[in-house]
């Protein structure tokens, strides 16, 4: 890392490649037998945070045994129908934990103590700790079966290892988990963003190119490795002007607190509309967190008039396979020079290190300090639209189009109609064909919520219960499948509550988000006969879909 020194470092972090010596090597085996091949590596960009562990393939199926990886103890599981699903934390005594998410289930004592909290609670969301000696695990021993629950899009474990004082999560690879990767990654695109006339300039055929204004780069590059699928991410990027180093992207050890600032690190429109991530040499001041790329300066190239320099980018895999692409680049005589705004945008003006507050007639919107990643103009429009009680409001910055870092407070006016209670009116985002509810409050004639977007926003009302119904049972004929399946939805303010009922007792029922379905597991529970299966469902707004099923042993 001797490249580093001569750099102006912008934020106080040791490199984090020094962490690499100082982690425990061999300490920790593999949660699964056998070849590690991965579906994610460790921190690539999703939308609003960096993935905080392995994707670890499971050959398509679920119930794989997942083993833990060193001595510890159980110290927490946490269920729910949306994240991680069902997760198992274990504490090892060398201040790291393990945690293993979108499990099918917990295997031996953890499982009986696992069902044992949710009926107590009545709930199939829980999250139970359990102390140092209630749940001892030895390395090597089954803890669980791997699944596909929660958000997760097919079977795979996700595995992390965390500092457990700290919360960072570490690249589980850098303990030296048996991991083969010989094959090099892939840059898939290199974009140029100019800052005078904010162009942006492809460079994917061309190596040579002239331009007239500072700018930035934008590096879009995937790694693959045996086992693993082909477009996973890769470990670190640099990027070299004239032999030294400009930027470095590393993804060793992040905060999973500070992860969303992901979303000014790459460009955020490309990464939303096209999934690839373009990771920016260009520094947006809020986006530190504690771990940043290291630049020099703002990461804007600033090359003299007439001059031209050679710019490398080489994206690294774990194993330092690397791709190289070479730049010459030639900054034109009448180069212009750099201004923040275009002259063209216009809106409040908001410093980013303060709270603001913005007001227009029929909506306002109250951003805390660090809303926004850096100065900017915000825009507002409104548009009548007989179809909501409120007309339509937008806002959104003009200069960097990412989503706030944090939750603001939104508050819109509207006409409600006679018979609408206003504990049916819902704010809403709309976006495109999409119309996305948040939990609304009301009070003196103004609805607010606490969001996270920037868009167009409206209010409108939940009067529609929940629909509820039976998908692998006719009422009448004997049950033949263990497990009742219950298919639930709801049209706008989304589910909030379900709780099923067997012969007047609560009976637990999983509740999978993104299949929309109730699972009851029957066995042992029906009694000869007739049983009476009660389902209630109530959603965001309060309206309650309550049914009564007959099912036949
Ligand atoms: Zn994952």
């Amino acid at each position: 890392m001797k490249r580093l020194l001569p750099l102006l470092i912008f934020f106080t972090f040791p490199p984090l490649t020094l962490l690499a010596q100082e982690l425990p090597q061999g300490y920790f085996a593999s949660p699964l037998k056998g070849d590690i091949g991965l579906s994610a590596t460790f921190a690539e960009c999703r939308i609003g945070h960096f993935h905080g562990g392995l994707d670890m393939r499971t050959g398509g199926a679920v119930d794989r045994p997942v083993y833990a990886v060193a001595d510890g103890y159980i110290s927490r599981v946490s269920i729910s129908p949306w994240g991680g699903g069902k997760i198992l934390y274990i504490r090892h005594p060398n201040s790291y934990t393990s945690v293993y998410m979108h499990l099918n289930g917990f295997a031996g004592e953890t499982g009986r103590l696992v069902r044992e909290e949710q009926y107590s609670q009545q709930s199939f969301s829980i999250v139970k700790d359990f102390n140092e000696g209630q749940l001892p695990v030895r390395k090597g021993q089954l803890v669980a079966y791997s699944g596909n629950t929660g958000g997760s899009g097919g079977p795979h474990l996700h595995f992390e290892l965390r500092k457990t004082n700290t919360g960072h999560t570490i690249n589980p690879l850098r303990f030296g988990l048996p991991y083969h990767d010989s094959m090099k990654p892939t840059i898939r695109g290199l974009k140029i963003y100019t800052i005078n006339n904010k162009q942006t300039i492809d460079v994917t055929d061309n190596n040579t190119l002239t331009v007239n204004s500072p700018f930035y780069i934008g590096v879009y590059a995937t790694d693959a490795a045996e086992g693993s699928t082909p477009k996973n991410g890769t470990d670190h990027i640099e990027v070299l002007l004239d032999g030294d180093l400009f930027f470095l992207y590393t993804t060793e050890s992040f905060n999973l607190d500070s992860s969303r600032v992901v979303n000014a690190l790459v460009d955020y429109p490309l990464f939303a509309a096209k999934r690839q991530a373009y990771i920016l040499t260009r520094a947006l001041p809020g986006a530190e967190g504690d771990w940043i790329p290291v630049r020099q300066g703002d990461g804007i190239f600033r090359l003299a008039p007439g001059t031209t320099h050679k710019i490398q980018i080489r994206a690294y895999d774990i194993k330092d396979n690397y791709t190289e692409r070479t730049l010459t680049v030639t900054m034109s005589n009448n180069g212009i020079a750099a201004s923040d705004f275009n002259t063209m945008e216009s809106g409040d003006y908001v410093d980013y290190t303060h709270a603001v507050t913005i007001r227009r007639p029929a909506f306002s919107a109250e951003m805390p300090a660090y809303t926004l990643y850096a100065n900017d103009l915000m825009h507002c429009a409104f548009k009548e639209d007989s179809r909501y009680y409120s007309p339509l409001c937008t806002i959104e910055p003009s200069i960097n189009a990412i989503p706030p870092h944090q939750h603001y407070k939104l508050n819109l006016r509207g006409k409600i109609p006679t018979g609408i209670s206003t504990g049916n009116v819902t704010l809403v985002r709309i976006d495109g064909k999409r119309v996305v509810a948040y939990k609304t409050t009301y009070s003196d004639g103004i609805f607010s919520a606490s969001v996270r977007d920037f868009g167009t926003f409206a209010l409108t009302c939940d009067t529609v219960p929940p629909k509820v119904s039976l998908t692998n049972y006719k009422e009448g004929k004997p049950l033949k499948a263990r497990v009742l399946k219950i298919k639930i939805s709801d049209d706008l303010a989304g589910i909030e509550t379900y709780n099923c009922y067997l012969n007047g007792s609560w009976i637990l029922a999983e509740y999978d988000a993104k299949s929309a379905t109730l699972f009851i597991d029957t066995q042992g529970k029906l009694r000869a006969g007739q049983n009476e299966l009660r389902v209630e469902v109530a959603d965001g707004c309060g309206n309650l879909t309550r049914r009564t099923f007959t099912i036949s042993r």
